[in-house]
C-alpha cells in the first residue's frame, strides 16, 4: 500500500496541454498557510484508501482541515480563474427557461451573467467539461467559468428558483429553513424557547428510556422519533417553523459547524438529567428537506454490567465465567447492530477487571468507561484504525485485549496472533448466529487450524423486549402452541401459563418495558474443531453443537416465554425475520388479493411505514448494509409486506 501514496503530494505537478505543468491544489493550500504538508499527505492517503474516488479538495473539507472557501480560493489560483462568491450572484437569474434547474442544481452551477456571445457561470467544479459543453449547447454561447463555493451555489439556486417571492409565506417556514446567515442562525438557536425545546426533547427521551432520538425534516413537516427498546416510536415534534433553530442548537451543543449543511458531521456532548450524566453522540446527514439529526444516548452510570441482569441464565453465566477464566484465546460475541453485543463484552471486561490484569480496549465508540481499563477510541480520519491501534496495543504488555469489532482481515489476523501469543482477546463480529462466525472468519482468510487453536467460544445474541410487569396478561396457551414449540421442555409444571402484552402508562402503552438478551454459546469442543477442520458448513456445525447440548438463541427465548418474561411473537421477531423475508419474496402474488384488500392493508402497514419501506427498498437496491440491519428492527408483518414490494420492483 505504502508505495501508492505520493510522497510529496503537495509538490506533485499535473501535466497541462502545451507542455506546461500545474502545481497540485494541496501545494496552493500549503503556500497560503492553510495546511501543513503532513496534512496534505494524510488526505492523499485517504483518497487512495476510499472506495469511491473524490477530489482532494472535497476530502480536505470533509475531514475539516480547511473550509470550502479555502479550497475555492486555492482552486481559483491553481486554475487561474476568478472566484465568484455569493456577493457576485445576481438577484435575478438571467436565463430561466432554456436550462433545467435540476441540471444546474445537480451540477452545482449558477449563471452569473449573460452577454451577446458569452455566459459566465459560477461552478463548484470548474473542471467539469461535460457541464461546460452542455451549457454551451443550451445557450449557443461561449461559457466562462468562475470558481464557486458549493454550499453558496446550492443556497443561491434554492433562493432564486424554488423560493422566489416566498419569503413572506404565512408559515414562515421557508424564511427560516433557508437562512444562510450564520450569525442570525446562531442567535435564533440561542433564544430561550429553542433552548427549552431541545432540552425538553432530550429530557423526554431519557425519561422514556430511549436509546436514540431521530429528528427528521420532511416536506413542510418536522418529525421526531425515539427508539425505545429497539423500536422507533413517533413523539410530538417541535413546531415545523423552528426546524432550523432546533437543529442549529443541537449542532452548537455538539460543537459542529452550523454553517455547514451540505456535508454530514459527527460530534458529541454531555448533559445531566436528574443527576445522571448522559453522553450524546450526534450525527447529521443532509437530506432532501434539510439536515436529519440522530442523537444516540449513552447512559454512563446506569448500566447493569453483569450477566444475570442482562438476561443470561444461571447456567450460561457459569459457562461464561469458565471461558473467561482461560488465560488465552478468543471469545467472540456476534449478532446484528443493536443486539447488545458490546454490553455483553463490557460485562465480561468488568468481570475480568482485577488489579492483576492489564486490560486494553480499541473501540468505536467507547460506550462506557470502566475504571481501571485503558480504552482507546478509533479515529480513522487520522489513521487510527482498529488494525493500527491494535499493532501499538500489543506492545503495551496487556493480559486482556478487547477489540470493538472485527471488521477486516487485518484486524482478525492481529486478534488471532495476539491469542496465540498468550493474550485473552474479546471481540464482536457481525454474523447471524454462532456457527456463522466460523465461516465468516474463514472467509476473512483465517486458516482453519488457527481458528480451532485460538477461538475458545462464540456467543450469539439478540435482545427481546421484556413484558411490562404492571400490565402483562396471563393466558393458557392452546395445546398446539405448547406442542409446536415444545414448551414442556422448559418447565416441570403440567399446565403452562403464558403472558401477553396489554399496555399501561408505565410502559407507554406498548406492553413492554426494557430488554434482555437471548443467547447461544458455541464452545470449541473437539467435535466442533473436527468439523471446522473438515470445512463443514455452518448449518452442520450448528446441528452438531445443538446435539451436544448447545441451547440455540430461539430455545433460550422460549425459556423466557415460559417464565413470562417475554412473548413467542417477540422471540420470533428477533430470531426469524430473515427466513421470513426469504419465504415471502419467493411467493409471487398480485398487489390486490381476492378479498380486495391491498397488501399494505392485509399486513397492517401504516402509511408512514410504507413511505419508510420505499426509501429502504431504494437503499437496498444499492446494497447498503446499514439498511439491512435497520430491517431487523421491523415487526414481522412489515417484513412480509416488504417481501412483496421487493418482488414487484
Ligand atoms: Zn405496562
Amino acid at each position: 500500500m505504502a508505495n501508492m501514496i505520493p510522497q510529496h503530494a503537495a509538490q506533485e505537478a499535473i501535466p497541462m496541454p502545451g507542455g506546461r505543468t500545474r502545481k497540485a491544489l494541496g501545494g496552493y493550500l500549503v503556500d497560503a498557510g492553510k495546511l501543513t504538508l503532513a496534512n496534505v499527505e494524510r488526505a492523499c492517503r485517504l483518497q487512495h484508501e476510499q472506495a469511491q474516488w473524490e477530489p482532494i479538495g472535497t476530502i480536505l473539507i470533509k475531514i475539516g482541515l480547511v473550509s470550502e472557501r479555502d479550497v475555492a480560493e486555492s482552486l481559483s489560483a491553481q486554475l487561474d480563474l476568478p472566484l465568484a462568491d455569493r456577493m457576485d450572484f445576481p438577484d435575478e437569474l438571467p436565463i430561466d427557461t432554456r436550462i433545467s434547474h435540476k441540471f444546474l442544481k445537480h451540477s452545482r452551477t449558477l449563471i452569473l451573467d449573460e452577454e451577446d456571445d458569452q455566459v459566465s457561470v459560477a461552478m463548484a467544479d470548474p473542471l467539469d467539461q461535460y457541464v461546460k459543453e452542455a451549457l454551451a449547447l443550451f445557450t449557443g454561447k461561449q461559457i466562462r467559468p468562475r470558481v464557486g463555493i458549493a454550499s453558496e451555489i446550492d443556497i443561491g439556486l434554492e433562493q432564486r428558483y424554488d423560493l422566489k417571492g416566498d419569503s413572506d409565506d404565512a408559515s414562515g417556514i421557508d424564511a427560516i429553513q433557508f437562512l444562510d446567515d450564520v450569525e442570525q442562525l446562531k442567535e435564533l438557536a440561542s433564544e430561550a424557547p429553542v433552548v427549552k425545546l431541545v432540552n425538553q426533547l432530550i429530557h423526554q427521551a431519557v425519561e422514556s428510556g430511549a436509546s436514540d432520538i431521530h429528528i427528521e425534516p420532511f416536506e413542510g413537516i418536522l418529525k421526531v422519533r425515539y427508539r425505545v427498546d429497539g423500536l422507533l416510536r413517533e413523539v410530538d415534534a417541535p413546531p415545523t417553523r423552528s426546524t432550523a433553530a432546533v437543529i442549529s442548537r443541537i449542532k452548537i451543543m455538539a460543537n459542529l459547524d452550523i454553517a455547514e449543511r451540505r456535508l454530514s458531521q459527527d460530534g458529541r456532548f454531555k448533559v445531566r438529567v436528574r443527576g445522571k450524566e448522559i453522553d450524546l453522540r450526534v450525527s447529521t446527514v443532509p437530506t432532501m428537506y434539510g439536515e436529519s439529526v440522530v442523537l444516540r444516548l449513552l447512559h454512563r452510570d446506569n448500566v447493569a454490567l453483569d450477566f444475570g441482569p442482562l438476561g443470561f441464565s444461571r447456567e450460561l453465566e457459569q459457562f461464561m465465567y469458565d471461558i473467561l477464566a482461560r488465560p488465552h484465546g478468543i471469545l467472540l460475541v456476534t449478532g446484528p447492530t443493536g443486539s447488545g453485543k458490546s454490553t455483553t463484552l463490557y460485562a465480561a471486561l468488568k468481570h475480568l477487571n482485577t488489579p492483576e490484569r492489564k486490560i486494553l480496549t480499541v473501540e468505536d465508540p467507547v460506550e462506557y468507561n470502566i475504571e481501571g481499563v485503558n480504552q482507546m477510541q478509533v479515529k480513522p480520519q487520522i489513521g487510527l484504525t482498529f488494525a493500527s491501534a491494535l499493532r501499538s496495543i500489543v506492545r503495551q504488555d496487556p493480559d486482556v485485549i478487547m477489540i470493538g469489532e472485527m471488521r477486516d482481515k487485518e484486524t482478525a489476523a492481529i486478534a488471532v496472533q495476539s491469542a496465540l501469543t498468550g493474550h485473552l482477546v474479546l471481540s464482536t463480529l457481525h454474523t447471524n448466529d454462532a456457527a456463522g462466525s466460523i465461516t465468516r472468519l474463514m472467509d476473512m482468510g483465517i486458516e482453519d487450524y488457527l481458528l480451532t487453536s485460538t477461538v475458545n467460544a462464540i456467543l450469539a445474541q439478540r435482545l427481546v423486549r421484556s413484558l411490562c410487569p404492571h400490565c402483562r396478561e396471563a393466558y393458557a396457551p392452546m395445546d398446539e402452541v405448547v406442542l409446536r414449540w415444545g414448551l414442556k421442555r422448559f418447565t416441570q409444571d403440567q399446565t403452562i401459563t403464558l403472558y401477553r402484552e396489554a399496555g399501561c402508562e408505565h410502559c407507554g402503552h406498548s406492553g413492554y418495558s426494557g430488554r434482555s438478551a437471548i443467547v447461544e454459546l458455541l464452545v470449541m469442543t473437539e467435535t466442533i474443531k473436527q468439523l471446522i477442520l473438515n470445512h463443514s458448513d455452518a448449518g452442520e456445525i450448528s446441528r452438531v453443537a445443538a446435539e451436544g447440548g448447545m441451547r440455540t438463541m430461539f430455545e433460550d427465548g422460549l425459556r423466557k416465554v415460559v417464565t413470562g418474561d417475554t412473548t413467542i411473537e417477540e422471540v420470533l421477531r428477533v430470531t426469524q425475520e430473515q427466513s421470513q423475508l426469504q419465504m415471502t419474496s419467493r411467493q409471487h402474488s398480485p398487489a390486490k388479493s381476492a378479498d380486495g384488500k391491498s397488501d399494505a392493508e392485509r399486513f397492517g402497514v401504516t402509511a408512514v411505514q410504507k413511505r419508510g419501506l420505499k426509501a429502504l427498498l431504494a437503499a437496498m437496491a444499492t446494497g447498503s448494509r446499514r439498511c439491512l440491519t435497520t430491517l431487523l428492527h421491523w415487526p414481522g408483518s412489515v417484513m412480509a409486506f416488504l417481501g412483496k414490494l421487493w418482488m414487484r420492483r
